[in-house]
């Protein structure tokens, strides 16, 4: 693979970055994964624009624009001639000997790389997930896309030790969002019900798309919290990420979300969101 570091693209064996990265001692970094299908990337534009913010909110002074990473993701889809799969990238603070007091002037780390892998035909989105509920112990700034995922990949190895897909975090009593997608319900009269955005969770660039579709469409979308009977009781089921698109849930915690097959709403949804992605890539 050909990878991207600090300016230069080179084959991932040369790369390197300093062990005085903030990434690598503080998580003191942020990141994006976008979704290549058709070697095009799907909604790049509000990828940068979360990233932007998450840049914003921990006061890492880099201009995605500037540095023309759409640019530099086009050359790493062209060189490593990826079809369908991501592009990862990471930006951090920068170098600095370690200290907790964030260094002012650090010039930003910034790396990405491609991971091929099949995300229109999946397994997962022919027979749906298998979900386990835990506590959400993770900090209390969800919103901003940082690499601090120690718990989230603690409870995707949990569920997998447990013989399931994934997890479903859980505070308050209410549901906040999977190990690494956001948490979504169909209820009985039709409705699509998911947490409203706030620093409880990651504001998904594929919840964003898929909630403008269906209140396209004149489906009910209501957005508040649910707890953990209330989605075992729904109709349907699914989670949605940059990389897992929609994918259906068809059990929580043991129980099967209606007849414990993929539905078909979320069916339709996925349906919808890959054609629509499809029809505006950018290459
Ligand atoms: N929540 C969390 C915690 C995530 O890690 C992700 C995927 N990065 C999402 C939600 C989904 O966001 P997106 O649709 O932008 O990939």
């Amino acid at each position: 693979r050909i990878v991207y570091v600090n300016g230069g693209f080179l084959p991932e064996a040369s790369a390197s970055l300093s062990i005085f990265d903030r990434g690598v001692l503080f998580a003191d970094a942020v990141y994006e994964v976008t979704a290549v299908i058709d070697g095009g990337l799907v909604d790049f534009d509000a990828h940068q624009r979360r990233l932007r913010r998450s840049l914003a909110e921990l006061g890492i002074d880099f201009d995605p624009e500037e540095a023309g990473l759409l640019d530099i993701h086009r050359e790493l889809i062209h060189r490593n001639d990826l079809r369908e799969g991501l592009v990862y990238l990471q930006i951090s603070r920068g170098v600095a000997d370690r200290s907790f007091l964030q260094p002012t002037n650090a010039q930003p780390s910034v790396i990405l790389f491609t991971q091929a892998q099949s995300l229109l035909d999946t397994p997962a989105a022919e027979s749906g997930l298998s979900i386990i509920t835990q506590p959400d112990k993770r900090w209390h700034r969800r919103d901003i896309k940082t690499t601090q995922l120690l718990y989230p990949s603690m409870m995707k190895t949990l569920a997998d030790e447990r013989g399931a897909h994934d997890v479903w975090m859980v505070e308050g009593g209410h549901v906040t969002e999977g190990s690494s997608s956001n948490a979504h319900i169909i209820t009985a009269d039709g409705s699509l019900v998911t947490r409203p955005i706030s620093q409880d969770i990651l504001h998904g660039i594929t919840r964003a798309a898929v909630l403008d579709y269906t209140r396209e469409t004149g489906a009910g979308v209501v957005e508040r919290a649910f707890t953990v009977a209330e989605a075992q009781g729904a109709r349907e089921a699914f989670i949605t990420s940059a990389t897992a698109f929609v994918t259906p849930v068809t059990a929580i915690d043991g129980v099967p979300i209606g007849d414990g097959h993929p539905g078909p709403a979320t069916r339709r949804i996925r349906a919808h969101y890959i054609d629509h992605s499809r029809s505006r890539l950018q290459y």
